[in-house]
């Protein structure tokens, strides 16, 4: 399989500087395998910035390793970087992080609130489940997703990279020839509902338009955190 991806980043309209990470830099395409990763660091002054960054260069710091055991190391470099320097104490972020392999499958390690998507024949399903308050109420059947959405208590997950032997999710998914898959910051989720992700996304542009597009709907509706976005269609 092939994999065509973009990732973009705005710091938003309320924010002044960004917390957000992700891998690669650069928009490309290749057959798989192929690591695609974001995390939204969390932590006052500088930390969730040096959180998601080093998190980030932890998980894509060897070439080979499975989804989970990345975000495991992942982990690992967070609490060695506050035990280097106790100032940053108390810092964490969300990692998504996909393995797109040669064969086609996706396997998804995932901690805290960013979410990756899949949009297969216009239908979007969220693969990830959301380690927050307000996502464990949801899937309790005590909130709707629209009502977490503009909870107060929004933003509180449950599980972060950096707190220590993270329990970490893995999400395996076959994908099929015409498949887009978007990981994305709550950035995007808290501005924008998935309707209007679904349609943003088959608009049937590049990944860096779709991207772009996504990130301008969260700038509209208020901007009011960082969002990052990766977009990846995959093709035979
Ligand atoms: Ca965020």
């Amino acid at each position: 399989m092939n994999y065509t991806w973009s990732i973009e980043t705005h710091v938003g309209l309320v924010r002044s500087n960004n917390q957000d990470a992700f891998a690669p830099d650069n928009d490309d395409s290749a057959a798989g395998p192929v690591v695609i990763a974001i995390a939204d660091g969390m932590g006052g002054h500088v930390g969730g910035e040096v959180a998601s960054r080093t998190a980030i260069a932890a998980a894509i710091a060897e070439t080979d390793g499975e989804p989970v055991q990345r975000v495991e190391r992942a982990d690992q470099a967070v609490i060695e970087a506050m035990v280097a320097d106790p100032s940053l104490q108390g810092m964490g972020t969300t990692l998504t992080l996909a393995l797109l392999t040669a064969e086609g499958t996706a396997r998804i390690a995932h901690v805290g609130d960013s979410r990756a998507y899949l949009l297969r024949d216009g239908e979007l399903r969220q693969l990830t489940d959301d380690h927050s308050v307000v996502g464990e109420l949801v899937r309790a059947g005590l909130l709707t997703p629209e009502e977490a959405r503009h909870h107060p208590r929004r933003n509180l997950v449950t599980r972060s990279v950096g707190m220590g032997d993270v329990s970490v999710d893995l999400v395996e998914e076959d994908l099929l020839p015409g498949d887009r898959l978007l990981l994305c910051s709550d950035g995007l989720t808290d501005m924008v509902d998935d309707d209007d992700i679904t349609r943003l996304l088959g608009e049937g542009g590049a990944p860096s338009e779709a991207a772009w597009d996504l990130i301008d709907a969260a700038n509209a509706a208020g901007g009011r955190d960082n969002t990052t976005v990766a977009v990846v269609d995959v093709t035979p």
